[in-house]
């Protein structure tokens, strides 16, 4: 198929499968049935592309919080009970439904977060691959360790928390709900998932999906809502045992403070300024290639994004060069055509907030190497009839790829999250001041090493405040390994068993071989 006519068919699709949440508001999904909110209340959800409306959308209060809570209550301890091998079987059956469903996810995701359609299509497929992962699983999650003392066989075992919270941003929602939401249903936890309202749309799919894949109502609901109403609600009830949050490190400081009477568990992946560092003995072009990628893809609104490139002084200028004739090449354009890499942003204001970045890397004294206005040949239609046509794109929700060089550490410019298309490149001499600077920072959560010598690969990756490092590589997941981040980036890890210990408590049970001696109080 050529680009034009793919391009016309994910258009065609995307309109499709838009037509019924254009036709009803989305609603949440409590106890297996679509509910309006209990107040009545809706807020407009609005595409990226165009700002056009696509339909509105339940808003939640603490009412629909109760109400979804206390499905999740009710039905957690026949999910805790079920036992895992048809657990396994029901989240097998609900990856092959979002599998069945992924090209309808993905242009969804698309229109509703501006995220490029090459990009959300692969999302869709990981969000049924961490099904599977978790799914196998299941079985075993509960299984513990025996640990035999002289007198005493302890053994220990693992069961679901309870009810559980999952709060998402809207940078790739669909896959990231997945992330948190299969590990937490293996595990045999129930779930309220309050997705971000500039993102809604793809929460309801999953919740149906898993609804037609047999997984029993209220095991996973949604509410709908303002993270200051619902998100909070949910933060705050007393019937939540924990809360699974991705978002700003600012937000999850709140909700450290709104869950501290309740005393929820809490699991934190939060913001980053992720450190690049090139050194000049590195593979230049595969390390250029990678720089880009990690971004410039997801419209640079991902948390593992390298924000901050940290390039030895000899290869400065060279290496700056070479990211330049790439990133001139990189299409900005309409998320659903299958050539572009950055679509509009996820907001009118997160866009001007990421534009802002220019006039402050000029007054810190950076140089601004890219960051040119879109080509206005991108916004010659109209806006009026929100038919999210090529050509009829909103001014306001698209930047291009931003590139600040001669930056120092200590600039706004490199310490800030900006999330968006934007990288800050800072000079260093030796390998003591490339972990220095890559260690100045209040965030913690990923870096990328390039070097071929090895012993300075290990030394640096060792050396680096950091949950996760990936040495001469872009960040590739492989699902068993840790996620999460350290200081202001997040607090506990996903990924394999990592995730089964948020997600259940561990038990001890200690039997005596009646050997040992019982000190005898009163005679
Ligand atoms: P955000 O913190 O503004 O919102 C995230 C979610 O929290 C939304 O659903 C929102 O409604 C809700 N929320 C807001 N205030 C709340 C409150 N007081 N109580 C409860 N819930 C509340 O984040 P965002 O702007 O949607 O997402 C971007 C951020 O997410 C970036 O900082 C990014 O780095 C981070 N992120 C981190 C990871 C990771 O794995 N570390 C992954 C993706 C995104």
């Amino acid at each position: 198929m050529t680009t034009a006519a793919s391009f016309e068919k994910n258009l065609t699709d995307a309109k499709q499968h838009l037509a019924r949440f254009k036709a009803e508001p989305a609603l949440h999904l409590i106890n297996g049935e679509p509910t309006a909110s209990v107040a009545g209340e809706i807020f407009a959800n609005r595409s990226p592309i165009d700002n056009s409306h696509l339909g509105d959308v339940a808003s939640g209060t603490a009412h629909d919080i109760d109400a979804a809570a206390a499905a999740a209550r009710d039905s957690s301890e026949r999910w805790r009970n079920t036992p895992g091998e048809q657990r396994k079987r029901i989240l097998h059956n609900v990856a092959d439904a979002i599998e069945a469903r992924a090209s309808e996810i993905a242009v969804l995701e698309s229109v509703d977060t501006g995220q490029a359609i090459r990009f959300m299509s692969a999302a869709a497929l990981r969000g049924a691959e961490n099904f599977r992962f978790f799914a196998d699983r299941a079985p075993t999650a509960s299984d513990g360790l025996a640990l035999p003392s002289a007198h005493h066989l302890n053994y220990t075992s693992r069961r679901a928390i309870g009810p559980v919270g999952v709060i998402t941003p809207w940078n790739t929602p669909f896959m990231l709900s997945t992330w948190k939401i299969a590990p937490a249903l293996a595990a045999g936890c129930t779930v309220v998932h309050k997705p971000a309202e500039w993102s809604p749309i793809s929460a309801n799919v999953l919740a149906e999906a898993a609804l037609e894949a047999g997984l029993p109502p209220g095991v996973l609901n949604v509410v709908h809502g303002m993270g200051e109403t619902a998100g909070r609600a949910l933060t705050e009830h007393p019937d939540i045992a924990a809360v699974a949050f991705v978002g700003e490190s600012v937000t999850g400081s709140l909700i450290q403070t709104q869950s501290a009477p309740t005393l929820k568990r809490l699991h934190f992946e939060l913001g980053g300024k992720n450190p690049v560092i090139v050194f000049d003995d590195a593979d230049l072009e595969r390390a250029a290639d990678a720089v880009i990628f990690m971004i410039y893809s997801l419209n640079g609104e991902r948390c593992t994004s390298s924000s901050r490139l940290l390039v030895q002084r000899s290869i400065h200028d060279d290496f700056i060069e070479a990211l330049t004739a790439k990133l001139r090449r990189i299409v900005v354009g309409h998320p659903l055509d299958p050539d572009t890499v950055i679509g509009p942003l996820i907001h009118p204001d997160h866009c001007e907030k990421v534009r802002s970045y220019i006039e402050l890397a000029e007054a810190e004294g950076a140089t601004v190497v890219a960051g040119r206005p879109p080509d206005a040949s991108l916004f010659a239609g109209s806006l009026a009839d929100g038919s999210l046509a090529k050509g009829n794109l909103a001014p306001r929700n698209f930047v291009t790829p931003m590139l600040f060089s001669n930056a120092r550490n200590d600039m706004r410019i490199a310490q800030e999250e900006i999330f968006g298309p934007v990288l800050t490149a800072i000079a260093f001499d030796s390998e003591d001041e490339a972990v220095a600077l890559a260690n100045d920072t209040d965030y913690g959560l990923a870096a990328y090493i390039w070097t071929s010598d090895v012993g300075r690969a290990h030394r640096v990756a060792d050396a680096l405040d950091v949950g996760m490092v990936w040495v001469n590589s872009q960040n590739v997941r492989h699902l068993p390994t840790p996620f999460g981040g350290m200081k202001r980036s997040g607090i506990g890890r996903d990924g394999g068993d990592w995730s089964f210990d948020f997600y259940m408590e561990t038990k001890n049970v200690a039997v005596a071989y009646e050997s040992h001696t019982i000190p005898k109080l009163g005679g």
